[in-house]
């Protein structure tokens, strides 16, 4: 068959980028490697318990423009956000607790610090307008030249100077700029910023304002994260659009500098007006272009050969249980998304970071009982005995795992949950299964090293510059060939940027009227001259 667009990659940019375009009356295919589509949006189904192996908690949730524009919520996406967000427990049996609720959250702070619980509203109040007014639309719009970018803010106003000033400075320095010196806060605030890959270290203070504002503000999908993958496929194929799985792409079909479609592993050629790959860089431009040398190709080769990976990963243990769920020397805890266990400063969590760069297993981390929230998670209908799921997430490095090693770490790390509480430890394990980095790269290719984000935050990879400024706009020197997931602006995470934006893009290059309107939030930030 051949297509106006050939989407390459299920994952969720890859399904929203085919959304828009199937809704706009363009033909559309998309081709997943994989038996299912998902990519990062994976649960997988086992005794009626359902494990997220990647990503779970949805920092944007809402708020992202693929949910209203292709109506997800006719779909049946629905978003769950507890109140009690994230709890961090201390050996002293102390504990502090982050609400959706800032005022609580302050209050909480305030138990260990009267200033810091003062200089953290400030901070997050500000931290929400830099989110709304700039870092939310820039996130729907392609990205501005580094220094336009800079020159815009600084020329703007009170807040786009403060955007401008932070932006190049590291998490840590961000922390002090705001005055924040209680250790284990710092810590805290260190954990929630980075437990998606920041680097504490990196200049990519941009960043912060929205992993702060986000992750505090995290909801999952009911019924497991694929339930969002699901829908998105049925918004394609509602609309016309063809989802295509167990095909992986083998090449792109390149003649004149000009894509006009790709080649499966089997041999079978699909032919396409444009082509829109959400794969990373190195399958990109060297796995899917290796027959095609000089000139353009080995530019784009040399994308491929810079690009950087996370210097972690995360290692995921997932349990569904019989049994009660966990329960903490605090009920506020108890009742949390997340609950931080092992760490006592920001100095702690350098040092795990440090030990993952060089290849140290840490058994400190984060653990949730998904089934609290929501009841499809587990099989509670099936028997009168009570069930949940829990999962545990760490960093951790990239590195052969056995089979034995991660069954062995997976056992350390709901040993040590079961020391913050002891209940755990009566409950009856049902189903059990560890996912490694390795695992991660494995399944769905794209995410090579156990990448979360399909490459490292750096300031040379991010914005204008990811995954280089000749293709952050999602067009790239090859006519046709376009970008559109987590390597290209805005990143990774389940944030559906990358996929909007290339489906703009190419709408506009195919001279498709773009019916969606335009996004009211990227208006006022033009207005407002940061954009
Ligand atoms: C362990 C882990 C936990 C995470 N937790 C979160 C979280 O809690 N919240 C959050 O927002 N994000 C989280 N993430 C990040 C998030 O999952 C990714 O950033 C996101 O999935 C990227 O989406 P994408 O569509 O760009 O690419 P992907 O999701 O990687 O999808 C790409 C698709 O392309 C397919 N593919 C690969 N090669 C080929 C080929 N040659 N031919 C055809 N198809 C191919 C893959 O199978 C995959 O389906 C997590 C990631 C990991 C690894």
């Amino acid at each position: 068959m051949d297509y106006d667009v050939v989407v390459v990659g299920a994952g969720p940019n890859g399904l929203t980028a085919a959304g828009y375009l199937a809704k706009l009356g363009l033909k559309v295919a998309v081709l997943e490697q994989y038996v299912e589509t998902g990519g990062g949006l994976v649960t997988q189904e086992i005794c009626g318990f359902k494990l997220n192996h990647h990503a779970t908690y949805m920092l944007l949730g809402e708020l992202m423009p693929p949910f209203k524009e292709l109506e997800l919520e006719r779909w049946g996406v629905k978003f769950i956000r507890p109140e009690n967000q994230i709890a961090f427990l201390f050996k002293d049996k102390k504990s502090l607790v982050f609400y959706t609720d800032i005022e609580k959250t302050k209050e909480q702070i305030a138990k260990f610090s009267h200033s810091d619980s003062e200089n953290f509203l400030k901070m997050f109040k500000e931290f929400e307008q830099m989110f709304y007014d700039f870092l939310l639309p820039a996130t729907y719009y392609p990205p501005v030249e580094v220094i336009t970018q800079t020159e815009k803010l600084q020329n703007s106003d009170e807040l786009g100077k403060k955007i401008a000033e932070i932006s190049e400075m590291t998490p840590v320095e961000i922390l002090d700029h705001y005055n924040i010196k209680d250790k284990r806060i710092r810590g805290a605030l260190l954990y929630i910023i980075s437990m998606f890959g920041l680097e504490p270290d990196e200049s990519i203070g941009f960043l912060v304002p929205i992993y702060v504002v986000r992750v505090l503000n995290s909801a999952i999908v009911k019924g497991g994260s694929h339930h969002l993958a699901s829908s998105l496929r049925r918004v394609v194929e509602s609309s016309g659009g063809h989802v295509i799985t167990s095909s992986k792409v083998k090449k792109f079909l390149i003649k004149d500098e000009s894509c006009y479609g790709v080649e499966l592993e089997n041999g079978t050629q699909i032919k396409s007006k444009v082509v829109v790959s959400t794969l990373n860089p190195e399958q990109n431009f060297a796995e899917l272009m290796e027959q095609y040398n000089g000139g353009i190709f080995d530019d784009l080769k040399d994308i491929a050969q810079r690009w950087e990976w996370e210097r972690f990963s995360l290692f995921i243990a997932h349990r569904g249980i019989s049994g009660k769920p966990p329960a903490y020397f605090d009920d506020e805890a108890s009742k949390s998304l997340n609950v931080v266990m092992g760490y006592e400063s920001d100095d702690d969590i350098m040092e795990h970071i440090k030990a993952c760069e060089q290849g140290k297993l840490v058994v400190k981390g984060h653990g949730s009982c998904l089934s609290l929230f929501d009841p499809l998670v587990v099989p509670n209908h099936v028997s009168f005995a009570e069930h949940h799921l829990l999962r545990w997430e760490c960093w951790a490095p990239y590195k052969e795992w056995t089979f034995q090693e991660k069954k062995d770490f997976a056992q350390k790390c709901f040993d040590f949950w079961c020391e913050y509480s002891p209940s755990l430890a009566e409950s009856n394990v049902i189903v059990e299964i560890a996912w490694s980095p390795k695992d991660i790269q494995d399944q769905t290719l794209t995410m090579k090293k156990g990448s979360i984000k399909h490459g490292a935050y750096t300031s040379l990879q991010m914005g204008y510059n990811r995954p280089s400024p000749e293709c952050s706009s999602t067009r790239t020197p090859i006519k046709n060939l376009y970008l559109g997931g987590a390597s290209v602006h805005p990143g990774g995470m389940v944030i559906l940027g990358p996929g909007y934006i290339s489906a703009k893009t190419i709408a506009e290059d195919l001279g498709v009227e773009w019916k969606f309107g335009e996004l009211e939030m990227i208006e006022k930030a033009k207005k407002r001259g940061y954009l």
